[in-house]
């Protein structure tokens, strides 16, 4: 007897000509998500199996799965062969020793399961309802469970594929969903260390965006260990969306030119358009073919209408911003459920939040900001801010 992991794509995205495209792309992000692991891999059925592993992995390689976006769901199942001419014996042996483990786990009083078999292998003479009505002795004789087909606790599901093999399982956990990253091109994630931006970066890869980052640090206004904070944010999102280059641009210079050459109320909304034109120059330089944040709309100063059209025009992509319509209390429930939540809250300095003025500009008007920041070289300040950023691995 084997352990294997069943996994179930999506449907919707492999329908029509582009179903081999989506589904190479999804086994080449499984398969890259489980590379830290000896595994076997197959497909057939419209399923894909993981096999072959060791039996101490199996925990790790399901948490890896649940975060590959394309996937609908996953069961671990043992796979025996299915030895109809000997009464199906080894599929019998597997149900006894899964109804053991029910009965061990289970708190329900009087509860109640289905089998439920699909018979793919049509060299058994018997009909699929039939053999679920010789399976479920089994189950009965090993447990105090009843029969409910309708309304049950329990569904223990055996395939009886083609290839003479059974699978067994009674449990289905769900996938990511979402679409296989990769599929709707790349984006230049903008990625602070606070709440929000790892989440919108979650967000598009589950339509299927794979992304590059790019943080803004002040050194020494803001240190290295907020760094190692956006690394490690990153880290975490980069297993759902597979790898993930991070670029840390040097901003203190344009934050004192700002600070020291413009009025205050334009402050954040000048820095900003600066962001944007640094990440429109590095996206070009990696290919990507739109720009994402975590703003949300009225959330704090730089994010009303007329803030975000203020640095519209300083981006050469499109600006891709999911969490607009989220209140925080949406976002912090998403943060602590993908696991960037502990991360984002430990508190160091952002470059957003060093020179703040007390009275930014919560409408800021657009001929004025840009009169404002001509004072300043652009040009140069964004050169020299691309020559030294740096990628983190
Ligand atoms: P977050 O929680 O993502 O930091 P926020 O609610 O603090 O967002 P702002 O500080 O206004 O909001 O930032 C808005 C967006 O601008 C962020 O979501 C992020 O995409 C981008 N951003 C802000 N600061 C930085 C930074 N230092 N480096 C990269 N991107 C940044
Ligand atoms: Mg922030």
């Amino acid at each position: 007897m084997d352990r294997v992991i069943i996994i179930r794509y999506g449907e919707i995205f492999l329908k029509g000509k582009n179903k081999s495209y989506f589904e190479s792309l999804l086994i080449n992000n499984i398969k890259q998500s489980l590379k830290s692991f000896k595994f076997e891999f197959s497909r057939s059925q419209g399923r894909y199996t993981v096999s072959g592993y060791s039996a101490d992995c199996e925990g790790d390689i399901v948490d890896r799965l649940k975060r590959v976006f394309g996937i609908h769901s996953l069961s671990v199942a043992d796979r025996v062969e299915t030895a109809y001419s000997e009464g199906f014996v080894h599929v019998k042996d597997s149900l006894k020793s899964l109804t053991q483990r029910l009965c061990a786990e289970n708190t329900i009083k009087n509860a109640t399961f289905r089998m439920t078999v699909k018979r793919a292998d049509k060299h058994i003479p018997m009909k699929s309802f039939e053999i679920a009505a010789l399976l479920a002795d089994t189950v009965l004789n090993n447990s105090d469970f009843k029969v409910d087909l309708t309304s049950y606790d329990y569904e223990i599901s055996v395939d009886m594929r083609e290839n003479g093999y059974s699978y067994i399982y009674s449990e289905v956990i769900y996938g990511a969903g979402g679409l296989p990253v990769g599929c709707s091109s790349k984006g230049m994630l903008l990625l602070s260390g606070g709440i929000d931006s790892p989440v919108a970066g979650y967000m598009m890869a589950k339509r299927g965006m794979k992304q590059v980052a790019v943080h803004f640090a002040s050194p020494p206004y803001t240190s290295e260990r907020a760094t190692a904070k956006v690394v490690e944010l990153r880290d975490i999102i980069e297993a759902y969306t597979t790898d993930m280059t991070l670029y840390v641009v040097p901003f203190t210079e344009i934050q004192l030119a700002i600070h020291e050459k413009c009025p205050a109320e334009y402050m954040i909304t000048i820095m900003r358009r600066f962001m944007m034109r640094i990440a429109t120059l590095l996206a070009k330089k990696e290919g990507c073919t739109a720009i994402i944040t975590g703003e949300s709309l009225g959330q704090v100063a730089s994010q009303t209408v007329e803030s975000m059209t203020s640095t519209e025009s300083c981006a050469g992509h499109p600006i891709f911003r999911p969490l607009i319509a989220f209140d925080k209390e949406e976002t912090m429930t998403l943060a602590k459920k993908i696991g960037t939540y502990e991360t984002s809250i430990q508190p160091f300095e952002d470059c957003c939040t060093i020179f703040l003025p007390k009275n930014p500009s919560i409408h800021p008007n657009l001929a004025k900001v840009v009169e404002a920041e001509n004072k300043l070289d652009i040009d140069a300040l964004v050169a020299r801010a691309v020559e030294s950023t740096e990628k983190r691995g």
